[in-house]
């Protein structure tokens, strides 16, 4: 499916910083070797478990509730290019700017270009991993443009530093302490207090100052309404109705995937989306923004506009079983249940979206060469499809990206870097025992050689001896040992 023609010329900007696979399985050690994560991690997860389990008692309710929140994801998908153009023109006859992007250097440039022309020289967001996906605050300070976190968790990142390690919780693996001691060294006049109020109240007196000042408001969107042409914002701290409405200009940024056809399709939605990521019956704050300021309205922005972004999800939406990738409501649920996710935390992944929903995105975002290794960062247990609220196959579709990654190059291309982990020599080998296999003859012969070759075996096997005993064929075939006892 493409969008309508862009607005501005393709942009070069990296959408994720991807770390190789040398940098990623060090990374991953690092962090299981690091006992202060593990612990933020498991503690953190077990708790956002318990909580989620809480809120649904009644198996048969979440069944019902999982199986319309996926019907109307697909229901909206198998709509998407319709719904998509229904939007921008009830966006447009609210008041409400619409612009097109490819990809996160168009989307940049594009939100550059209305900073320019409103002369911005602070930009105040609240929280949206589509801005995390686009590196929109380092194309902001790139251009001079102050672009300061007001969410908590992205904030104290923004602080230290850092990337967020969860798509609901970004700062859920520092501790109080660390928290503390970052405040104390980066907000002037604070002294180090690990009291948790005092520093929220600490982070909301600096960003009180800075909603104020800031000459653009940026959001997310967690739904877009097409019947209605409206925006909805779920969000607990009030930081998105401040960034929504304080500034003269707003600027919102989503995916393309997030359009529902009907306000009506909210409501379910909504109601999984927050028993999923926090466990809460419902979020402090629900925003629906369907324009502009007008004449006889008291607050509200001048200006809204809202970008929508492809970025790689019109070629999961081509192809059949891809296309459940954007189902996601991204609710964080099948990270916290990850048990890699738990152990490794969010930022050994290397990407914007880590644990298991990164891992089925991240390669329509930035192409199976620089990801092919993520789609095999997973047990396979199953857990993150279990409690998918919109039951997406996470696990089917980690096996299929595994199977992109390995076949020919060019073959029948669904994906940007198909076949980038493909191997000449694994290649052969897996044709070779595909004959070998198939032939009840050679597979016989092949078994006896290999008994009678065994102290051939090498004792280095590659990665598989990295943490195993290698790999050696029986002394005796089975089928021997079996005519023996006969
Ligand atoms: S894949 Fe499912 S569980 Fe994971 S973030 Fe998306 S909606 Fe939530």
């Amino acid at each position: 499916m493409s969008a309508p023609a862009p607005a501005t010329s393709k942009g070069d900007a990296r959408p994720i910083a991807f770390v190789s696979a040398q940098a990623l399985r060090e990374r991953m050690h690092e962090a299981v070797n690091d006992p202060h994560l593990r612990t933020s991690f498991r503690g953190a997860m077990d708790f956002l478990m318990a909580k989620r389990a809480a809120q649904f008692p009644d198996e048969s309710e979440l069944a019902s509730l999982r199986t319309l929140s996926e019907a109307i994801r697909q229901y909206s998908l198998s709509k998407l290019p319709d719904l998509l153009e229904q939007l921008e023109a009830n966006l447009t006859r609210n008041g409400v700017q619409v612009h097109w992007a490819a990809d996160a250097g168009e989307a940049n440039a594009i939100m550059l270009g209305i900073a320019r022309r409103h002369a911005a020289k602070s930009i105040v967001k609240g929280k949206s991993m589509v801005s995390e996906e686009i590196e929109f605050n380092h194309a902001m300070q790139a251009a001079g443009i102050e672009a300061l976190e007001s969410d908590m968790g992205e904030y104290i990142v923004q602080l230290a530093g850092e990337k967020p390690s969860h798509i609901i919780m970004p700062a859920i693996h520092k501790t109080k302490e660390q928290i503390a001691r970052l405040f104390a060294d980066k907000v002037p006049g604070v002294d180090y207090t690990d009291n948790v109020d005092a520093l929220i109240q600490i982070g909301r007196q600096v960003l009180r100052e800075k909603f104020e000042q800031a000459d653009i408001g940026l959001s997310g969107v967690n739904f877009a309404v097409a019947e209605t042409g409206t925006l909805c914002l779920v969000e607990n701290e009030g930081n998105g109705r401040m960034c929504t409405t304080v500034p003269r200009v707003h600027m919102a940024i989503t995916g393309i995937e997030k359009v529902v056809e009907k306000l009506e399709h909210v409501a379910p939605l909504f109601s999984i989306l927050t028993r999923s990521a926090t466990g809460q019956a419902i979020s402090t704050y629900f925003n629906m923004i369907s324009g502009p300021r007008k004449p006889d309205e008291k607050d509200g922005p001048e200006e809204v506009h809202l970008i929508l972004l492809d970025n790689g999800r019109s070629q999961a939406y081509a192809d059949e079983q891809l296309r459940k990738t954007l189902q996601c409501i991204r609710c964080g649920a099948c990270m916290n249940h990850c048990p890699v996710y738990t152990r490794i935390g969010g930022h050994a992944y290397g990407t914007t979206y880590p644990g298991p929903i990164g891992k089925i995105v991240s390669p329509h975002m930035m192409g199976l060469e620089q990801t092919h290794l993520l789609p095999t960062v997973s047990t396979l247990c199953g857990a993150c499809g279990e409690v998918c609220p919109v039951r997406i196959p996470i696990p089917e579709l980690l096996v299929r990206l595994r199977g992109e990654a390995q076949s020919a190059p060019h073959a029948n291309p669904a994906m940007a870097g198909q076949g980038a982990g493909y191997s000449a020599l694994a290649s052969f080998a897996w044709r070779a025992w595909a004959r070998i296999y198939a032939s009840p003859g050679n597979y016989r012969l092949f078994s006896w050689l290999a008994s009678r070759l065994r102290a051939l075996t090498p004792s280095r096997q590659s990665g598989w001896t990295a943490a195993r005993t290698p790999l050696t064929p029986a002394p005796r075939r089975l089928r021997d040992m079996v005519r023996d006892r006969r």
